[in-house]
């Protein structure tokens, strides 16, 4: 391992992050975390058409919210001389040559080679325009995109994830680097940023490992270190259909609006399709702990987004007070009762926002249900004295079943009935110091409080 690694995260700014984006991003950070390394953040904006600046803005905000801050940051579209001089020193070498076919000729010229059985490769037939020829067709008003020449070979590297990998360069169309309107695809910039960042180790989605054949050749060709590569499984619904960010309903904003833990997407994001169990796990620093590349499966990481709701009751119902006080204020539950009421209710929730009616039904008013009004104005007349602690609840209703022999749900529903006009929710012992005695009475004796 080298002594202190920079990863990268690099996604366009062309929609919102969803879950499955949250795996790399993840998967970069914490191996930062675990080497003692750092991590960039670089938006991959040079598709000026399809790039907002609303987009990464929220990527910034998302990633925020998920707990992923990065050591640095930049963003492509600021960068675009450092891209024209490395494609200048890539036409020098011959390495990037003009093309003028349009579309439609290169769609032509693909179904014909699969009509003959060929694979649909470039045939670089531009290779051999003469200079003359070239003129021509500039004069014509054809403006060339730009292919990276590719060498014929095997290009093999020993991946993070997958371990020994190869692409066979010589099964691959020489890839356009420059379109016709001058602006540059995804794969130059991205190479020359990496080697311009020193980035040591490149993590990120297996869709990529046909990208690596060529951006090795690519860092090569520049003359610059290659860093190590590591691709992952793809989060998949679980049915095993891709995520895209098409997907609005699993966008990190909508989970975020819809209440869950960024801790729980943490999780779930990156422990499916991991040697781990997937489970809450509230830290980062946890995380970093359980995951460890090699150890992540080859197979699609198939997840069902409705474990998210287990895996966030799960980290509610351990979340420490200091990590929700403020959350429970802007929830309008009264300082000086939130810590006590945290505890009475938290193993009740699956979203931290659930609260919010529990903190009613202890604040009041709430109508009472008196099912049996003869029992209840007994109870009633049993109730301890004030000040209620966390004993009251045993106390009194053990005076109340040696009063009247009910037992079990005769005894202890008729009670939750009165205090809380409920038949369900959390235990009545950590409620009733909350309710109090001035309205626990009032509710006895029917009354709305
Ligand atoms: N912008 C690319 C993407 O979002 C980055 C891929 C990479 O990590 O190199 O797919």
């Amino acid at each position: 391992m080298v002594a202190s690694p920079l990863v990268r995260f690099a996604p366009s700014p062309t929609g919102f992050l969803h879950i499955g984006n949250a795996r790399p991003a993840l998967l970069n950070l914490l191996f930062a975390r675990r080497h003692g390394g750092r991590f960039l953040l670089r938006l991959d904006d040079t598709d000026r058409e399809r790039s907002t600046e609303a987009f990464a803005e929220a990527i910034r905000a998302d990633l925020a919210w998920l707990g992923v801050a990065p050591d640095l940051f930049y963003r492509q579209s600021e960068r675009t001389a450092l891209y024209d001089a490395a494609a200048e020193r890539l036409k020098a070498a011959g390495r990037l040559y003009p093309c003028y076919e349009t579309p439609e000729e290169l769609d032509r010229r693909r179904k014909r080679q699969l009509g003959r059985g060929q694979p649909p490769i470039y045939d670089r037939a531009a290779l051999d325009l003469t200079t003359g020829e070239r003129a021509a067709l500039e004069a014509e008003g054809r403006h060339p995109h730009w292919r990276f020449k590719l060498d014929h070979r095997m290009v093999a590297w020993d991946d993070l994830v997958r371990g020994e990998s190869h692409v066979d360069c010589a099964s691959l169309s020489d890839p356009v680097l420059v379109r016709a309107d001058g602006s540059y695809l995804y794969t130059l910039p991205s190479v020359v940023d990496d080697a311009e960042s020193g980035i040591t180790h490149v993590i990120r989605g297996e869709d990529h490992v046909t990208n690596t054949g060529v951006q090795v050749q690519l860092f090569e060709a520049l003359g610059t270190a290659v860093p190590r590569f590591g691709h992952h499984n793809l989060l998949t619904t679980a049915d095993g259909e891709g995520l895209s960010k098409r997907l609005g309903h699993l966008s990190l904003r909508s989970l975020r609006d819809a209440g869950y833990e960024p801790a729980a997407l943490r999780s779930l994001a990156v422990l499916t399709g991991s040697a781990e169990s997937v489970r809450p796990v509230a830290s980062l620093e946890a995380l970093a702990e359980l995951v460890d590349l090699a150890h992540l499966s080859r197979a699609p990481a198939r997840f069902d987004p409705a474990e998210l709701d287990g895996l966030n009751a799960r980290l509610v119902h351990e979340m420490p007070f200091p990590e929700v006080r403020e959350r429970l204020a802007g929830l309008g539950i009264a300082e000086d009762a939130a810590e006590a009421f945290w505890g009475a209710v938290r193993a009740n929730l699956g979203r931290v926002g659930e609260a919010a009616p529990w903190w009613r039904v202890v604040a009041g008013p709430v109508t009472p249900v008196v099912t049996d009004a003869a029992f209840v104005a007994e109870a009633a007349r049993l109730l301890p004295n004030a000040p209620f602690g966390p004993g009251t609840w045993k106390a009194w209703t053990e005076a109340v079943k040696a009063a009247t022999g009910a037992k079990g749900r005769a005894l202890f529903m008729p009670l939750r009935l009165a205090l809380t006009g409920l038949d369900h929710g959390p235990d009545l012992a950590g409620l009733l110091p909350l309710i109090g005695p001035e309205r626990a009475a009032q509710r006895l004796a029917g009354d709305a409080a």
